[in-house]
This record gives C-alpha cells, structure tokens and sequence, in this order.
C-alpha cells in the first residue's frame, strides 16, 4: 500500500485487528520511508455498483464519499464512530443486496436518510435538508415537523 504522504510504495503493517463487528479488517500502517502513519480497512465487496445520478451520468459507487457526507451529518453528534462505521456497512450491504449493479443516486439518498432516521435525528435533518435542497423554509419546517418523535400526554 502506497504510502499517502511521501508516495513510498513499501509500507509495513503494524497492527492488524477487527473492526465494526468483524465485518471489517483494520491495519495500521507505518512509513520507514517519512514514517508516517495510516490506517486502512479491508472489507468484503459482493459487487462493483454503479451510481446514476439524477443528471443520468454514472460513476462508481464511492464508499467514502459516501462515508463523508453522512460523517458531516453526525458532526459533533454524540454517536459513537464504531456505531456510524457500522451504519455506512449496513447501508452499503443493503445496496449491495439489492440484486442491481447500478443504483440511483435518490435510492442511495433514501436508504441514508432512513438510516440516519434511526439513530439520530439530528443528523437525519441535516442530511435531508442538504439531500433534499429544501427551497422553501416553510417546506423544511413542516419536514422537521413530521420528524418530531410522539410526544407523550402533556409533554
Ligand atoms: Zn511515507
């Protein structure tokens, strides 16, 4: 694995353990060249998917922009990033199973926003209201609106 600083090509791995309940590898790497650090995960892939976007261009389906926008999402949410890695598995496994190698993008939306549902509210509204470029604020009250859990009688 190339290191990420310096370009050297020879790096060594110094710790190899488990991670997200074992449905990943994570190394950690070392640099004998600048001796920089970094870390890697290995993890299954059952398919190469593809992303249609809502414009009709396709790219390759990026985990970690994927990883990104939903980490920008959960800023300074009190979850635990092992519970986050675990949701961003989750998802891509679910998009992965869906038996179709190209996904639209709105699908992948969808499936972040369900899940984000789950786990953080917070979290849930900033993703959609970027995802879904709210244009009025009148539309996005009313979202936030119907994202309020149940109250119980007299609060
Ligand atoms: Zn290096």
């Amino acid at each position: 694995m190339r290191c990420p600083f310096c370009g050297n090509i020879d790096t060594q791995v110094k710790d190899s353990r488990p991670a997200e309940d074992h449905v990943a590898i994570r190394r950690r790497r070392f640099c004998a060249a600048c001796g920089g650090r970094f870390t890697t995960y290995e993890r299954v892939q059952l398919r190469d998917l593809v992303v249609i976007k809502s414009n009709g261009k396709r790219e390759d389906f990026d985990r970690d922009k994927l990883e990104r926008s939903i980490r920008i999402a959960m800023q300074k949410r009190p979850i635990e990033p092992e519970r986050i890695d675990q949701m961003i598995s989750g998802i891509v496994r679910r998009l992965e199973s869906m038996g179709e190698t190209d996904i639209q993008s709105k699908t992948i939306g969808e499936i972040v926003m369900e899940s984000l549902a789950r786990i953080d509210t917070v979290a849930y509204v900033r993703f959609a209201s970027v995802y879904k470029n709210f244009q009025a604020a009148d539309d996005f009250e009313d979202f936030v609106q119907e994202l309020r859990p149940p109250q119980p009688d007299g609060e």
